[in-house]
């Protein structure tokens, strides 16, 4: 239990921030996915948000994900998301697990995904992470790189390429992230709108605690909040 942080209640808080956020820009509510990023909580943290309605969690590191799918392997409703940098060599441990892979970003890990995904005969919902204000500090793909990479991405048959994924760059005024996220709503449209094989542009992932409300005025329509609704992260 943790005794401090009420996760009822700020998931109330962060839904009430959706509502609104949804209503001043003419969009619905059921449209939205709310990825509860559980990150460096525990298994008992992660229960609190399941009985308050959570079925979706967002996980970054690929041995703490494995632990909590093995913990709530009885709970069959979880989706689980991978928003992580992903290394090749920790691909071969996914297949059948994930819900949706947030952060694929080169052309290596398609090949691995695909060759990991299609021994066991399965295939990998992905999106594609994009790095839009191109900072050094962050995977993805360039803004202007983003058609061919799908196009490329595209040929591998086990990977069914669902949208796209940013992490936006921590500015002070939350208000610079506008442009952002914008860019990448005009991406998620170009790229939709060629009818590629094997891409159907469902997903646009943006926004984090602090900035999900602009994300979805900008078109998001998964945001993926930590701190909103555990607390702070403490790092062992
Ligand atoms: C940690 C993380 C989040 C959540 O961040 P908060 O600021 O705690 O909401 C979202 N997306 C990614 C990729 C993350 O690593």
């Amino acid at each position: 239990m943790n005794d401090s942080i009420d996760i009822s209640k700020n998931l109330n808080i962060v839904r009430k921030k959706v509502k609104d956020a949804c209503s001043r820009s003419g969009r619905k509510y059921e449209d939205i996915l709310i990825l509860a990023v559980s990150k460096t909580m525990e298994p008992g943290i992660l229960k609190e948000a399941y009985d308050a309605g959570v079925r979706d969690f967002g996980e970054n590191k690929v041995q703490e994900f494995l632990d909590k799918y093995e913990a709530f392997k009885e709970t069959t409703d979880i989706n689980w998301h991978l928003i992580g940098h992903l290394q090749t060599n920790k691909v071969k441990y996914l297949p059948g697990k994930t819900f949706l892979i947030h952060s694929l970003d080169s052309i290596k890990l398609a090949e691995e995904i695909d060759s990991r995904m299609g021994k066991e005969n399965l295939s990998a919902d992905v999106l594609v992470q994009i790095n839009v204000a191109k900072e050094e500090s962050k995977f993805g793909i360039y803004p202007e790189d983003a058609m061919d990479f799908i196009y490329e991405a595209a040929k591998f048959k086990n990977i069914k390429i669902k949208g796209l994924m940013t992490i936006a760059p921590d500015f002070e005024d939350r208000e610079q992230v506008r442009p952002v996220f914008r860019r990448l709503f005009k991406i998620f449209v170009d790229t939709g709108s060629k009818n590629i094989d094997n891409v159907h542009m469902k997903y646009l992932s943006m926004g984090m605690s602090k900035d999900f409300e602009i994300a979805i005025e900008e078109g998001a329509n998964i945001i993926r909040v930590g701190t909103g609704i555990f607390g702070k992260r403490v790092y062992k």
